[in-house]
């Protein structure tokens, strides 16, 4: 993926959309990505609710304020948020160091879920787990786990309320939906969406 070429770091979303579209992880309009605004950390763009993530374009997101969740900039006329737009901004509230964040619906995501107990999922000690920067002999390493609700401001809350302490890895899994994973960049944010799913992927078929 090579994201060095681009202007804006929407475009790199719009690549990013189009690859994971082109793997099933956001099929149909599914999931959503977002990066903080280059020039103002306070603010982030999101893609806007219902398009496709396999034909987007830069027009296709719309500017949030983290602090107070308004839309600061439409990109088009027809741009809505996405109600899970509360999910990223839940995380740049929480994360200073959060530039990137990555919001896909796997199958593999919530097959593995279900191998959770409670409110957490192991994770298996496999080489990929130094991607998302562990790097002890024999890992005991668990994503966190919610469950999902029609509403998702509730699941906003629900995370807001949690993360009180970074979790171990940069990513967690909401039940029956999917998984968020978040970097320092977006290069960073799509090499963990990468890794993360790689995971889910060995959990799913044990
Ligand atoms: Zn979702």
């Amino acid at each position: 993926m090579n994201l060095r070429d681009i202007s804006h770091p929407r475009e790199g979303l719009v690549r990013i959309a189009a690859e994971f579209y082109r793997r099933g992880w956001m099929a149909g309009t599914a999931g959503n990505l977002s990066c903080r605004d280059p020039g103002d950390a306070s603010s982030f763009w999101v893609t806007a609710s219902g398009k496709a993530k396999g034909a987007l374009t830069p027009e296709h997101f719309l500017l949030i304020d983290v602090a107070g969740g308004q839309v600061l900039e439409q990109g088009a006329p027809q741009n809505r948020p996405s109600a899970e737009t509360a999910i990223h901004r839940a995380l740049y509230r929480l994360f200073p160091d959060a530039r990137a964040c990555m919001h896909v619906h796997t199958v593999d995501a919530c097959l593995a879920a279900d191998r959770a107990q409670g409110d957490l999922l192991p994770l298996p000690p496999l080489e990929m787990l130094k991607g998302l920067g562990i790097w002890t002999e024999k890992p005991a390493v668990a994503l966190p786990l919610f469950e999902n609700h029609l509403d998702i401001g509730r699941i906003a809350e629900d995370i807001q309320q949690r993360f009180v302490h970074l979790p171990q890895v940069p990513a967690f899994l909401i039940r029956d939906h999917g998984i968020t994973v978040w970097g320092e960049s977006l290069e960073q944010a799509f090499h963990r969406t990468e890794i993360m799913e790689y995971i889910l992927s060995y959990i799913a078929r044990r």
